[in-house]
């Protein structure tokens, strides 16, 4: 895949910017593409941009606000509390959100000549989200493929392992550092360590504590 361009689903949180360098082992060229459908923090959509600067990526940001007009939801709408009740779907849960940004990154590639797309989605820390399921993504990209008429390939290098190994893959790459420090996953918005309290705060340092207590690192 080393003489192949490829095209990576970006949003500057931890799991696509580990993709971001995944990628970026593998492929002659890479190119971010972040969909901007009005985050409840428009600063994602800033540290996706300064992380793409700071590696010299060529970066595409797609206006997808018609996903809020269609589906407003806790990522879009301050006044949607961020919840996750027992039997239900996480009201972070934006319905058919993959399947547009798989469509969109792929008709990107068709246009830019590239093979190859490259998403984080995970089955493994699976809150519930369809659309990050590995049947979802194959099928998709079978339906892709049949409707541009092209062997594209949908990369999924985060679908079966947790977040201790997805913190594992970027030590493994590298970049340890700079996913810990320039990253932005929380849902208050606050970059690296992030808030502490919210579900993806917790999702992110209980992966990161599992990881540096297995590499035996004592943290300050
Ligand atoms: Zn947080």
């Amino acid at each position: 895949m080393k003489n192949e361009k490829a095209v990576v689903v970006f949003s500057g949180g931890q799991d696509s910017t580990t993709c971001l360098f995944w990628a970026l082992k593998q492929f002659k060229e890479v190119i971010a593409v972040t969909f901007n459908y009005n985050q409840r923090h428009s600063l994602e959509i800033d540290v996706a941009k300064s992380i793409t600067e700071e590696l010299g990526i060529k970066h595409h940001i797609l206006d997808m606000s018609l996903l809020n007009q269609l589906a407003p939801n806790a990522l879009t709408r301050e006044d949607i509390e961020i919840e996750h009740k027992d039997g239900e779907l996480p009201s972070t849960f934006v319905p058919g959100r993959n399947l547009l940004f798989l469509s969109f990154a792929t008709i990107l590639a068709n246009q830019i000549g590239a093979k190859h797309i490259v998403t984080g989605v995970c089955e493994t820390d699976f809150s519930g989200y369809p659309d990050c399921r590995d049947a979802f993504v194959k099928s998709c990209n079978v339906t892709l493929n049949l409707a541009l008429d092209k062997p594209f390939v949908i990369h999924t290098p985060l679908m079966w392992i947790n977040k201790a190994e997805t913190w594992k893959l970027a030590d493994d790459l590298g970049v340890l550092d700079f996913i810990r420090k320039k990253t932005l996953t929380c849902y208050n918005g606050i970059i690296a360590e992030g808030c502490g309290e919210c579900p993806a705060c917790r999702l992110r340092k209980n992966g990161l504590d599992e990881f540096l207590l297995e590499k035996g690192v004592v943290e300050k």
